[in-house]
């Protein structure tokens, strides 16, 4: 397809929304109404990238050449309670979370208010098998509806997606839906959780500041490291961060958060460079590495222009 055909809901140079608020644009960027026209966009760009809420995406500077697709349309954002007494309810991928832990809650339907204070989309947050000590998403997925690179519909039960530890294994799927499975509660008891989640993630994270959350996956100790943890056992990132003596330390414009040693962020959108972020999380991953000896994966998903 050349330029002069792309459909109307293709546009050119523009800016990709992160909660980094940093970072370049998309040369081609879409918002299909509809799965149909998503399969026109794969037929453009088979190699297309997703976005979700961009909180957890970092989009370096110069931007990106293939085409960004975002699913916020109201056709992929419907929320159905199929059966309030089973709990089963079926969205959208383009969905936020929070409007979906609304909805749910409010039909006294619970599950989703682990997930208070996680910023994504439904397949944002199934992608990235989004969550926490509170529990993750992946504890209430029954079903997840996708097309895959060629267009073709997928259907996966939950049985057969690989959900790990912030990993679902379906990154070259587009998710456009999913089915879950909630729990019929009572709504009071479910606001008072999802507001005393929400209050505590207030107190030990910078949950207003330009960031993409925790920008290292907690690794699992080859050592046991004293003061820290047991050989076999995960533990957390922001506290080898923390230990490594790496809270506050800048680079450029970007800073490992005085609050949460796994937060990264950006004091000014204006001026802020995802290139000293991208350098920052390279050198503390290098301090960590020669305090701890241990090896910190990196969360947050990097776009580059080229792959
Ligand atoms: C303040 C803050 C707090 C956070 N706290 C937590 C936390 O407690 N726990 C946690 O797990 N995370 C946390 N995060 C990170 C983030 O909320 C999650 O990773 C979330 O799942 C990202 O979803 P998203 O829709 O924003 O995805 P994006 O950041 O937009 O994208 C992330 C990846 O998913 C892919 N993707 C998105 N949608 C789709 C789709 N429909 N189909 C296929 N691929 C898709 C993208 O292509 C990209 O590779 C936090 C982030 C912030 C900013």
């Amino acid at each position: 397809m050349t330029t002069a055909t792309l459909p109307a809901f293709v546009t050119h140079g523009t800016p990709i929304k992160t909660w980094f608020g940093v970072g370049g644009s998309a040369d081609r960027f879409a918002t299909p109404t509809s799965v149909s026209d998503l399969r026109t966009c794969l037929a453009i760009d088979p190699t297309l990238r997703v976005l979700g809420d961009g909180a957890n995406l970092l989009v370096d500077d110069d931007g990106v050449d293939a085409l960004v697709v975002s699913l916020d349309s109201p056709q992929l954002a419907k929320i159905e309670v199929m059966d309030a007494a089973s709990g089963l309810v079926r969205a959208g991928a383009g969905i936020h979370i929070f409007k979906l832990m609304n909805a749910t809650i409010r039909a006294g339907l619970g599950g989703l208010e682990v997930l208070a204070g996680v910023p994504a989309t439904l397949g944002g947050a199934i992608v990235m098998n989004a969550g926490g000590a509170f529990g993750q998403i992946a504890d209430v997925v029954e079903r997840v509806h996708a097309v895959d690179r060629a267009g073709r519909d997928v259907v996966l039960e939950r049985r057969d997606i690989a959900f790990s530890y912030r990993h679902s294994g379906l990154t070259n799927l587009i998710v456009t839906g999913a089915e879950l499975r909630l729990t019929p509660s009572d709504v009071a008891v479910l606001e008072a959780r999802k507001k005393e989640i929400n209050e505590y993630k207030l107190r030990v994270q910078p949950m207003s500041a330009n960031s993409a959350g925790c920008c290292f996956k907690n690794p699992t100790l080859r050592n046991t490291i004293e003061g820290v943890g047991e050989a076999g056992k995960r533990v957390s990132a922001g506290l080898l961060i923390d230990r490594a003596g790496l809270k506050g330390l800048r680079h450029g414009t970007a800073r490992v958060s005085e609050m949460h040693g796994n937060f990264l962020v950006v004091d000014d959108k204006t001026t802020g460079k995802a290139r000293d972020v991208i350098e920052l999380m390279d050198l503390v991953a290098n301090r960590v590495m020669n305090h701890f000896g241990v090896a910190l994966e990196r969360e947050v998903v990097v776009w580059r222009r080229h792959g």
